[in-house]
């Protein structure tokens, strides 16, 4: 079952929008190739394509699509590309950022020569070897790593889907991070959901790492037109390469159980129920 709502939503940055929104003074263009929350892929090749014809430069983070997705700098005709090492099984505390030729960029921290007086000080070797050596297991087993991680989600997608009423899933059913899904169950709270997960050994997240412990529901959600309601009772699960098809039906067990037992206690469903609403 939808949920009893029907927002235009706005998961993807359109083309149009971005052309008509750089002006004359713009100087960067930064959008993210993949959403680490509701794990949507935007069209990085297409929105580069427009900012490079206005001459303006083009960073994307693509600190979640490094190691997930198939990445050409060339191809994708981006200036600048951020990735983050911990993301795809490497060291934490390391990162790089591509810099295309030509492109002229302030240094970062001011000292010394290293790293083309870019960035002073001593460069981290270890985790800077470390980082490359995970992005090459990355890619030697891309396709092999995607495929597991997306028969998970999809699993998870279905089974959630065809058992708990009054849920959505965020992001786009195609187009997402192999390993992520996102869902917003109507009339509970994501904070009680996510304790009541780790109680049973599930870990999970509400909205992003970074904003944990923020009671605020996730700007993602809010971005793409969720109301505040919907976007509180919202769930992430991220799959890693150690998952397996039995964990997943562990979590969705779980999952029927707390989603019920959250909803008799809530007034807001109490209140839906007892007006006999349609979905
Ligand atoms: C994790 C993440 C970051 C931050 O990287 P850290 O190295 O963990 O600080 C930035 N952008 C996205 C999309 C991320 O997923």
């Amino acid at each position: 079952m939808k949920l009893p709502i029907s927002p235009s939503m706005k998961e993807f940055v359109n083309p149009k929008d971005l052309a008509e929104a750089i002006r004359p003074d713009t100087t960067l263009v930064s959008i993210m190739m993949a959403n680490n929350e509701i794990g949507t892929i935007q069209p990085i090749k297409e929105l580069a394509a427009i900012a490079k014809e206005k001459g303006v430069i083009f960073h994307t983070d693509a600190v979640q699509a490094m190691g997930n997705l198939d990445v050409k700098v060339n191809d994708l005709n981006v200036d600048l590309l951020s990735m983050s090492a911990h993301k795809f099984y490497g060291p934490k505390g390391v990162g790089a950022l591509y810099v295309r030729k030509g492109v002229r960029i302030d240094s970062f921290v001011h000292g010394g020569a290293q790293e083309r007086n870019k960035r002073a000080g001593t460069e981290n070797v270890p985790g800077i070897v470390g980082m490359a050596a995970a992005l090459k297991l990355a890619y030697e087993n891309l396709e092999e790593y995607n495929k597991h991680l997306r028969k998970l989600s999809n699993k998870l997608i279905d089974s959630v889907m065809e058992r708990i009423p009054y849920v959505r899933l965020n992001g786009d059913r195609e187009n997402r991070l192999p390993g992520n899904v996102n869902f917003s169950f109507q009339f509970i709270e994501g904070e009680s959901l996510l304790l009541m997960l780790d109680m049973k050994g599930i870990q999970a997240s509400s909205g992003s790492a970074c904003t944990s412990g923020s009671l605020d529901p996730s700007h993602v959600l809010l971005a793409i037109g969720l109301p505040h309601e919907i976007a509180h009772g919202s769930l992430r699960i991220t799959f890693g390469e150690d998952n397996t098809e039995e964990q997943v039906d562990y979590i969705v067990d779980n999952l029927v159980e707390i989603v019920e037992r959250l909803r008799q206690m809530s007034p807001l469903y109490e209140d839906f129920v007892k007006k006999g609403q349609k979905a």
